[in-house]
């Protein structure tokens, strides 16, 4: 059946795992949790929280309600949050009790105080200026009778670990730590748990480096790729020195050249930015990106694996901080762009 899918996600399941533990042990004495947004940064939440709960993790996060719907029934002894919190459509999903909701703006607050309240955690925000309360808004008492589960801020440069921003953060999140109780207290993301241990309190929050995200040198070696596009080739031809390649011929051939069409495209998030700069992989062998990437279909130099027939199956170099390079895309957007065509394959 497998066999009959021209693109798999190869999905590699102990590199996941494997990953999760390197930051689950870099974490320190905090609890390691998980962000599965964006349906497992394009992975599969359902299958990435199965196998991190199967591994310990006991922390999750998705962004909206629909995502938490989408999951379904959590693994036993697990907890879900969500980050976008408690708008007025998401009361009903809330005080059904299918997730925790993560309250962003006094009027969440009061919102949730309404409905009658139940545990719940808090976003402050410390120097990003996207979701969050003020430090002061927080400490006014507005949270005043909440169960606040766990207080959280999200740092806005953990991958520049020389950015002043970072430790400004740090600090105002540590006087709050002083004056809003709450029973757990989080503020790193992936990036965040290489600035130090003091970064870490009592719940870390990585999300991209779990799916083989590399943003500091800390993690070169460490983190593994988790994800790898196989697509089939549709066609292998021959071209002829002066032949140009793909939508408007941005490639021409300076001598004879054997070259295979791929099943791979912008609509499977292998945006035009790797156009020119991708590459296949057979092996070892690398097979560079001929013209541009059009929506379903991407052509490769096949010189240097003259074997390659029709109907064989290629790697696509999906090595986040090389592909994010070649393509001028970030890691996240790498992952998440992913889309629906592939059949995804654990092993
Ligand atoms: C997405 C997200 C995370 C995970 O961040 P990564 O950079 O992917 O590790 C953690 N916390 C919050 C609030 C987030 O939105």
């Amino acid at each position: 059946m497998i066999a009959d899918v021209p693109s798999r996600l190869l999905l590699d399941g102990d590199a996941l795992v494997a990953n999760w533990r390197w930051l689950a042990a870099k974490s320190g004495q905090a609890r390691c949790g998980a962000a599965i947004k964006a349906d497992g940064y394009g992975l599969g939440a359902i299958e990435v929280c199965r196998r991190l709960a199967a591994a310990g993790c006991r922390d999750f996060f998705v962004a909206t309600w629909a995502e938490a719907l989408a999951l379904g029934r959590m693994p036993q002894g697990t907890t879900l949050s969500v980050l976008h919190g408690v708008r007025g459509g998401d009361l009903a999903h809330a005080r059904a009790g299918l997730a925790r909701p993560i309250l962003n703006t006094p009027a969440q607050v009061v919102r949730w105080k309404e409905a009658g309240g139940g545990p719940c955690d808090v976003m402050v925000d410390t120097g990003m200026n996207r979701l969050g309360l003020s430090p002061q808004e927080a400490a006014s008492g507005l949270l005043d009778g909440l169960m606040v589960e766990t207080l959280m801020s999200h740092l806005a440069c953990a991958d520049e670990p020389a950015h002043a921003l970072n430790r400004r953060q740090l600090q105002a999140f540590s006087a709050l730590r002083q004056t809003v109780p709450a029973n757990a207290y989080s503020l790193a993301n992936s990036a965040g748990i290489c600035l130090g241990a003091d970064y870490a309190f009592d719940l870390t929050r990585p999300g991209l480096s779990i799916y083989g995200g590399v943003q500091v040198p800390d993690m070169e070696g460490r983190i593994r790729q988790v994800a790898r596009p196989e697509v089939e080739l549709l066609q292998v031809r021959e071209i002829s020195a002066g032949d140009s390649v793909g939508y408007n011929a941005t490639f021409t051939a300076e001598r004879s050249m054997r070259v295979g069409v791929l099943n791979l495209g912008y609509a499977d998030g292998y945006l035009r930015g790797f156009s020119g700069q991708g590459r296949a992989l057979a092996g070892e062998r690398a097979l560079p990106v001929l013209g541009r990437v059009s929506m379903d279909l991407t052509v490769i130099d096949l010189a240097a694996a003259p074997d390659l027939r029709e109907g064989d199956h290629v790697t696509i170099d999906f090595d986040l901080p090389r592909a994010s390079h070649q393509s001028g895309l970030s890691q996240y957007e790498l992952l998440t762009g992913l889309g629906r065509r592939y059949h995804r394959v654990w092993s």
